[in-house]
């Protein structure tokens, strides 16, 4: 029988990987999203039926039960959040709408309508704040440092709490931070990229950028969606840390992307003190133990080669749109 997925927030970035990833395996896929886009329909076409719409908003109860209820899947992942720290002190009423308490509705969708369904919840290793432990592994405490991270660890806990409290499967990816040419332009290093590719063409002559002395565990989007489905393949539900088990600065992430495209960040980046956040996170260094071990799970893309994918594929779309 084809295994049935829903995917909250199909549109972003990870929800674009993981329904080629589900899809490539022979799943039927209902994705999240607002009003369907015409880039959804064309997408779609492809798949014969077997990739789907459905329009719901996690902060709408009836239509987060409508979404279980309608697609009936085996799996669920949960993807939708506003997903920038920095834009959660701007909006942290909104955050904490979707990424905490559009948690729970979907868990309680889940518990009334599909309680047989695994659930995938995207965690993050924002919520470990400045960890006092180098690096963080699940056991690290949750210290959460924005509004962003305060509400993805009410999610995190309450994963937890109705895996405790009505035998649901559902799982956290303690997710560190993840990338691709899809990611987001106001995420640092698509915004790295994209300036990148925009001062190689001469659209561009410089780059402001806020801290460049914090530290990231980066990966490859595409990696870490294979880790999620795994999650979900496991007998026991859990907990995971999903992350390269590398860091690295801001800094050393301009410099092998403007190294990429010949150029010497010193020569384009100015440091903005308006881009710098009321409180920062100074280090996120995962450990992945868990999930080679448990889930056999391994990254394939290095920074490097994820760094060089992001400014390749900038310098392509820019070339061929011709901005
Ligand atoms: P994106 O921002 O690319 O995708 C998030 C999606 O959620 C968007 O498609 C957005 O739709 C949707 N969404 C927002 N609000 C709602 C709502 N109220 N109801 C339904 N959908 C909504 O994020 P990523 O793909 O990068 O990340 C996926 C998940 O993983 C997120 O939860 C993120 O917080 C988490 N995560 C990501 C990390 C990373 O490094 N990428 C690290 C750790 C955790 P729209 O654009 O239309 O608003």
């Amino acid at each position: 029988m084809v295994k049935r997925a829903l995917i909250t927030g199909i549109a972003g970035q990870d929800g674009t990987y993981l329904s080629e990833f589900l899809l490539g395996k022979g799943y039927e896929v209902f994705g999240v999203l607002g009003p369907c886009p015409g880039a959804f329909v064309e997408w779609a076409k492809q798949y014969g039926g077997r990739l789907h719409a459905i329009e719901a908003d996690l902060t709408d109860m009836t239509s987060v039960l409508a979404a279980v209820e309608s697609s009936a899947p085996a799996e669920v992942y949960n993807f939708a959040a506003q997903s920038s720290v920095g834009e959660s002190w701007a909006d942290a009423i909104a955050t904490t709408e979707v990424n905490a308490v559009g948690v729970l509705r979907l868990l309680e969708a889940v518990r009334t309508l599909a309680p047989d369904a695994r659930v995938f919840q995207a965690s993050s290793a924002d919520m470990f704040g400045n960890a006092t432990e180098m690096p963080q592994t699940e056991a690290t405490p949750i210290r959460p440092q924005s509004p962003y991270a305060v509400a993805k660890a009410y999610g995190f806990h309450i994963v937890g709490n109705y895996r405790d409290s009505y035998g649901l499967h559902a799982s956290n990816g303690i997710m560190f931070n993840h990338e691709s040419p899809l990611r987001g332009t106001s995420f640092v290093t698509r915004k790295i990229t994209d300036g990148v590719a925009r001062i190689k063409l001469g659209l561009a002559t410089e780059l402001r950028l806020g801290n460049l002395d914090a530290q990231r565990d980066w990966g490859f989007a595409g990696d870490y969606v294979e880790a999620m489905w795994l999650m979900l393949q496991q007998e026991r539900p859990g907990d995971y840390v999903i992350a390269s088990g590398e860091t690295h600065s801001v800094r050393e992430f301009c410099a092998a992307a403007f190294a990429a495209a010949d150029l010497d960040y010193r020569d384009y980046v100015t440091i903005d003190p308006a881009l710098f956040r009321p409180i920062d996170v100074n280090v996120l260094y995962g450990d992945p133990t868990k999930a080679r071990t448990v889930l056999g799970w391994e990254p394939k893309v290095t920074f490097l080669g994820l760094v060089e994918m992001m400014v390749e594929a900038d310098l392509a779309r820019l070339q061929s749109s011709g901005e």
